[in-house]
């Protein structure tokens, strides 16, 4: 099933966690408007870059959040609105900085997330986020956040 042009429901709920991959994909049905506006937003980043974007990691179900080192119990990743992106032959430090100074997408949260020997970008919708709270643009090392300035 597709999401949007580019993005479909498999890629957006899949988890390296294999023995709960049909639970994940149950439980994230409740969640397909999301995942379809997450999915129309990382339409607007592959669009501009040209290239196919790698979904690390969309939706993640109590289960499969539980067992991801790191991840919050609030994670935007529990409600379909939030994944972990990369995109093959572009740095994630400028894919971060484009989605966040120059993209003018609504984005909830944008993470350049860093912890020693691995890189990945973290992009949410807006969602069940406080709207105060969107807009948020930070960098993780692995230990803190920090806002990002760019
Ligand atoms: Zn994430």
């Amino acid at each position: 099933m597709n999401l949007s042009a580019h993005f479909t429901f498999d890629e957006l709920t899949r988890t390296s966690q294999t023995a709960l991959q049909a639970k994940n994909r149950e439980e994230a049905q409740a969640f397909i408007p999301s995942l379809t506006e997450l999915a129309e937003l990382l339409e607007v980043v592959r669009a501009h870059f040209g290239k196919p974007l790698k979904i690390n990691s969309g939706f993640r179900g109590a289960a499969v959040n539980a067992g991801t080192p790191g991840s919050s119990k609030t994670s935007q990743h529990m409600k379909g609105e939030a994944a972990d992106i990369a995109m093959p032959g572009v740095d994630d430090a400028e894919l971060h900085r484009w989605i966040v100074k120059d993209s003018g997408l609504k984005y909830g949260q944008c993470i350049l997330e860093r912890p020693p020997g691995r890189s990945w970008v973290h992009v949410s919708i807006c969602g069940t986020r406080d709207p105060k709270s969107c807009q948020q643009a930070l960098t993780f090392d692995g230990t803190s956040y920090k806002p990002y300035r760019g």
